[in-house]
């Protein structure tokens, strides 16, 4: 089935050129110019995926990617945000607010459309997920929603997959390199460090049910999910 992106950026020039490149993908695209414009396009037709500017007009790339992962039916539709900025600090606040992947300006198409084919995968793969339970947590699969005990924790994309992976691979040692290459996908773009800012993320998903411990550091190697 063809797959929709809307691309949200404010320059004409940008906007047609990924336009071009994502039709030629045999992608289908929508566009807005600012979040209020996406908000209302959102809303009337859900894509499978959006391609966020940080810098628009009014309410910046960043504060519509929190928005959109607070609200209800917002939280999986992944995000890919384009930003002119290469600054860590800046790329870190953009995974923390739940985008999935960075493109950064100028970009080549080619990598542009690879990346948005990456993630996509991503999150097609997580819809045949069976549910499971590990000590207090549950996934639901076929409704994708992550439990803990009654209370539902609303996990971005991303978190889910991690979420996911661990509670299917619980009690074992992974070290960043390998929770890439099976939660990411082996994409050659996302850095070893991403890994460590969504197990930060999941964490503090977790942190309100007192269930934080089951996601641990084991030092120099990397990362075990475990009920102990
Ligand atoms: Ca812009």
């Amino acid at each position: 089935m063809q797959k929709r992106v809307l691309v949200v950026e404010d320059e004409a020039a940008i906007r047609d050129m990924i336009a071009f490149a994502l039709r030629k993908a045999d992608i289908e695209v929508a566009h807005a110019a600012d979040a209020s414009a996406a908000l209302v396009a959102i809303a009337d037709a859900p894509p499978d995926l959006i391609l966020l500017d940080w810098m628009l007009p009014g309410m910046s790339g960043l504060e519509l990617a929190r928005r959109l992962r607070g609200e209800e039916g917002g939280a999986e539709v992944p995000i890919i945000m384009l930003t002119a900025r290469g600054e860590e600090a800046d790329r870190v606040s953009g995974l923390e607010a739940g985008v999935d992947d960075y493109v950064v300006k100028p970009f080549s198409t080619r990598e542009l459309v690879a990346r948005i084919r990456a993630v996509l995968r991503r999150s097609q793969a997580d819809g045949d997920d069976g549910s499971i339970q590990v000590g207090g947590l549950r996934i639901d699969g076929p409704a994708h929603r992550v439990f803990a005990g009654d209370a539902e924790i609303k996990a971005g994309p991303t978190e889910y997959r991690l979420l996911h992976f661990f509670m299917t691979h619980a009690d074992r040692v992974y070290s960043r390199a390998r929770l890439l290459d099976q939660v990411w996908g082996g994409s050659v773009f996302v850095e070893e460090r991403t890994v460590d800012v969504h197990i930060r993320r999941l964490r503090k998903l977790l942190e309100p049910h007192g269930l934080a411990h089951m996601v641990q550091t084991v030092r120099g190697t990397g990362y075990r999910f475990s009920e102990a």
